[in-house]
């Protein structure tokens, strides 16, 4: 599992360094910041310019491995380049590597049909157009996907798309031309086949965004997080995805990549947290030594590095089961991960902005924004109670296997 890289892997992680020290760092702010200015909601002519730098270096959709528009690369290969990518908050839609689009181009890939991949997949991985998932609802407990109450009914030719969601991210952007839509097209049948998913254009009548979201005050321009209303909104029926009664199935495949993603970026993330922690209390000197000398903060220093040595390595087993025993066998090592690498990492970024003091949870550092978005991710895909509930299933599962054996 801990082989040496790969000569393609390290040719492609020196590279992306290369490209992190020389655009995206000096750029971070403007990228980060640029919806406060013109048009929150567009992106502006940098990112466009930073996007077509990455894809001319090769360094675009390093996650997609199914096709040529991608590298090819394993999830362990992957799992080296989104550290570093996962560094700067403002990196991961420079290379198109950026949720939610990822997770829909993945669903694209494996369940779209040959129109719908025309249609919206290539779009998505030219990075011409952006893409939301549309799942969660503000009224009711959305962490059991079954409670779904959006409702998509067939109609002649057509289905009729009526509910409301919130916590869309993505949909916020003039780009986002497509949504996926996850609602209930049969309460009649067995709990986890009355689900389907349908690719509704952004631009149908009906389609209302009410209102951006923010997370501890970001609202992460200029993709955003929305509440959106679908307004009897009549979608042709080839646009549903796999067939109805699928949705669950379709949800189930996405996640498990997707949140390996987030918890790759979240070891970058804190690791710089680490890096700039260390900077700062080398640099700063309270009552006659500096920070560094400290006990206090040399034990936290240490503290830090040995948890996020864990995480990493939560991570890199994940990415290796996944890729020798496919995700779905992967799920708990996913699920581990999912929950020990945000919790740990919030962590981490909780104590490097206590060495950075009141600066510490300025926005003149990456820290406040890089904590608010490892605490989001401890409800977002699914909160931790609800993997760790999954993690005791198959944990008390196999209890009951040793049992049964040692019976027998
Ligand atoms: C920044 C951000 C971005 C997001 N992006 C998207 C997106 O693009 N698309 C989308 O559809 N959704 C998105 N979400 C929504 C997110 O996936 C949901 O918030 C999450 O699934 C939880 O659903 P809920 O908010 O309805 O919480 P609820 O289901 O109401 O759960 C509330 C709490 O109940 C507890 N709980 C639930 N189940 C159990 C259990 N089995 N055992 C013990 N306790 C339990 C947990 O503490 C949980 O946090 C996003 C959320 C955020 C904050």
């Amino acid at each position: 599992m801990f082989a040496d890289l790969d000569d393609t892997t390290k040719r492609l992680k020196d590279a992306l360094t290369a490209f992190m020290e020389a655009y995206i760092y000096p750029n971070e702010k403007q990228l980060l910041d640029e919806g406060l200015s013109v048009a929150r909601w567009s992106h502006s002519s940098l990112a466009r310019e930073l996007q077509a730098k990455a894809r001319a270096q090769g360094l675009w959709n390093l996650f997609y491995n199914h096709g040529p528009e991608g590298q090819g690369l394993s999830n362990y290969q992957y799992t080296h380049l989104c550290e570093v990518l996962g560094r700067s908050l403002a990196a991961p839609e420079i290379f198109n590597c950026n949720a939610p689009d990822v997770g829909n181009m993945e669903i694209l890939s494996l369940y779209g049909t040959k129109q719908q991949k025309e249609q919206w997949l290539k779009p998505l991985l030219a990075g011409d157009i952006r893409s939301c998932f549309a799942m969660t609802e503000p009224a009711v407990a959305s962490s059991d996907a079954t409670n779904i109450e959006t409702r998509i009914e067939r109609a002649g030719g057509d289905y009729v798309v009526t509910g409301r969601k919130w916590w869309t991210t993505g949909a916020m952007a003039e780009s986002c031309k497509v949504a996926i839509v996850m609602g209930k097209s049969d309460p009649d049948a067995p709990r986890h086949q009355q689900q389907s998913m349908i690719l509704v254009p952004m631009e149908s009548p009906g389609v209302r965004v009410e209102r951006p979201l923010s997370v501890y005050g970001f609202q992460h321009p200029p993709l955003g997080h929305a509440e959106v209303v679908f307004d009897r909104v009549l979608v042709p029926a080839e646009n549903i995805l796999l067939g109805d009664g699928r949705g669950f199935e379709i949800a189930q495949g996405r996640l498990g990549p997707g949140r390996i993603h987030h918890c790759m970026r979240f070891i970058g993330l804190a690791e710089r947290a680490i890096e700039e922690m260390c900077a700062r209390a080398q640099d700063r000197t309270a009552f006659g030594s500096r920070l560094a000398e400290m006990g206090g903060v040399r034990q936290v220093i240490g503290q830090c590095r040995t948890e996020l040595e864990a995480a990493r390595l939560m991570t890199v087993k994940a990415a290796w089961a996944m890729d020798q025993r496919g995700n779905k066998e992967a799920r708990d090592e996913i699920a581990m991960a999912k929950v020990f690498v945000p919790t740990v990492t919030g962590q981490i970024i909780d104590r490097a902005i206590q060495v950075h003091g009141g600066g510490g949870l300025s926005e003149d550092f990456f820290l406040a924004m890089a904590f608010a978005e490892t605490r989001f991710l401890r409800i977002g895909d699914g909160p931790d109670e609800v993997h760790r509930e999954a993690l005791a299933r198959s944990e008390l599962k196999r209890a009951t296997a040793r049992r049964e054996e040692r019976t027998k």
